[in-house]
């Protein structure tokens, strides 16, 4: 048998490199593999949230503090999984546990209108330029069915356009050609950051499509931004057509005190919430347009009628109130996002420095490490990337205490200060030395 081309051989390389590391990785979590495998027998995979799993096993969670994490065979990570961005206050806000424990003594199920549920309200609305009314609800698979189901029913128009590769919940799913278990919604799909294109879509659906949903930066997707020139065109496209324009804020609202639509200056009709603004509690909630959201009024005729057992929960209301009006300030915004800057510019001259091709994308607090050729503007370009790549990425990260996302994605909490910065960058250097020879080279 001949030795094979140069790619082949790189490619068995790089999987005997990860096979190594793997192992590496299970003998040292004997007992992280002992829970995957007893709770493999009640729980599919030994799981029950598609995006913790990954191989050989994940690591179970004991404990948090600060910005680290400790597992079950006591290694203590810096997290910058930042439960997918929903931790940004990290793990031990004295703040926040400070008001959970003061409602939870008051009562938990209360079963009426709250205190809380008003006050968050009344920070949404002054924080986030486009919301003038919000309602809540449990999650941002959920904000994002009512926003659209919303649309539908004002515009009496039953299309939506979203994106290809774009996420908005487990029922609105449109990576990798989609999932079975996605709403049967009739989607239009178009191309991020693609204006001309997307904007013919607009037009030729503008009879029956009733809402445009978009992240105006994907998250899941990649941390790939939007250009302002592609929101603003929906924005002009979708006001011409009657369309309503729905962003997907769920991730980005992080990246901006005032959201990543007040950034850039750009107010669509709805902007649907999620993770971290309850507080490190279960969260979702839509807002919008006063005369879209007031449609949920109870006291009108017609009124939709919007029910959720948990939507008014004090501790997510108690919790987000807390964290928006006393810990997530200006300058605190100011500071996550400056820091995710350099983490993102200190990785990138890191790559350029050992030569590996490869990018990290992003905004603020919020990046992804892709082993493709840059720039990227569109999902696409990221297939290029071999998924072992990353695969190796991931466990050598871990096993350097450093608790990262299997598909690189990297989300920063508050308590993560300039230390752990340095050390991140330190982590990766050596890793991008230790595995130069199965990473793959810049053109020169
Ligand atoms: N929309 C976006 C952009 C998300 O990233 C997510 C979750 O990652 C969701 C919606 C769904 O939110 P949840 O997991 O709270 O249902």
């Amino acid at each position: 048998m001949s030795q094979g081309s140069a790619e082949t051989r790189r490619n068995v390389n790089l999987d005997s490199v990860l096979a190594e590391a793997r192992q590496r990785f299970t003998d040292a979590n004997p007992k992280s593999l002992a829970r995957h495998k007893d709770a493999s027998a009640s729980l599919p995979g030994g799981n029950t949230r598609a995006v913790l799993w990954y191989r050989p096993f994940p690591v179970s969670l004991v404990s948090g503090d600060g910005c680290r994490v400790t597992d079950l065979d006591g290694h203590t990570y810096v997290d910058l999984v930042s439960e997918y961005t929903a931790g940004l206050y990290g793990h031990s806000d004295k703040t926040i546990a400070a008001a959970l424990v003061e409602v939870i003594q008051g009562g938990i199920m209360l079963g009426a209108p709250n205190l809380y549920e008003a006050r968050l309200a009344g920070a949404v609305v002054d924080r986030f330029p486009a919301i003038e009314r919000v309602r809540f609800c449990n999650s941002g698979t959920e904000a994002n069915i009512m926003a659209i189901s919303a649309a539908r029913a004002i515009t009496g128009r039953s299309k939506v356009l979203a994106f290809r590769e774009g996420y908005h919940g487990g029922v609105l799913t449109f990576a990798h050609g989609g999932s079975p278990l996605n709403l049967p919604f009739p989607f239009v799909f178009g191309d991020y950051n693609d204006i001309d294109g997307t904007v013919a879509l607009i037009r030729e659906h503008a009879g029956d499509l009733a809402a445009v949903i978009v992240e105006p930066m994907m998250g899941g997707g990649g941390c790939i931004p939007a250009t302002r020139e592609f929101l603003l065109a929906l924005r002009d496209a979708t006001r011409e057509t009657g369309a309503l324009l729905i962003f997907d804020e769920v991730m980005t609202s992080r990246l901006d005190y005032h959201g990543l639509h007040g950034a850039h200056g750009i107010n669509p009709d709805l902007v649907t919430l999620g993770k971290y603004i309850g507080g490190g509690a279960s969260f979702g909630g839509f807002g919008g347009r006063a005369d879209l959201i007031d449609r949920f009024d109870p006291a009108l005729p017609g009124a939709f009628s919007h029910g959720g057992t948990f939507n008014n929960n004090i501790l997510s209301m108690a919790a987000g109130f807390t964290g928006l009006t006393h810990v997530l300030t200006q300058e605190a915004s100011k500071a996550i996002n400056q820091r995710g800057d350099r983490l993102r510019e200190g990785m990138n001259a890191a790559l350029e420095k050992h030569g590996v091709e490869a990018i990290v994308l992003g905004r603020g607090s919020l990046m992804n490490l892709h082993f493709v050729k840059g720039p990227v503007d569109t999902p696409a370009t990221l297939d290029d990337a071999d998924p072992s790549l990353i695969a190796l990425w991931h466990v050598e990260m871990l096993l350097r205490g450093y608790y990262v996302t299997p598909r690189g994605m990297l989300a920063l909490s508050l308590p993560f200060g300039d230390a752990e910065l340095d050390g991140f960058l330190a982590a990766f250097d050596d890793f991008l030395s230790s595995n130069r020879q199965v990473l793959p080279s810049r053109a020169a």
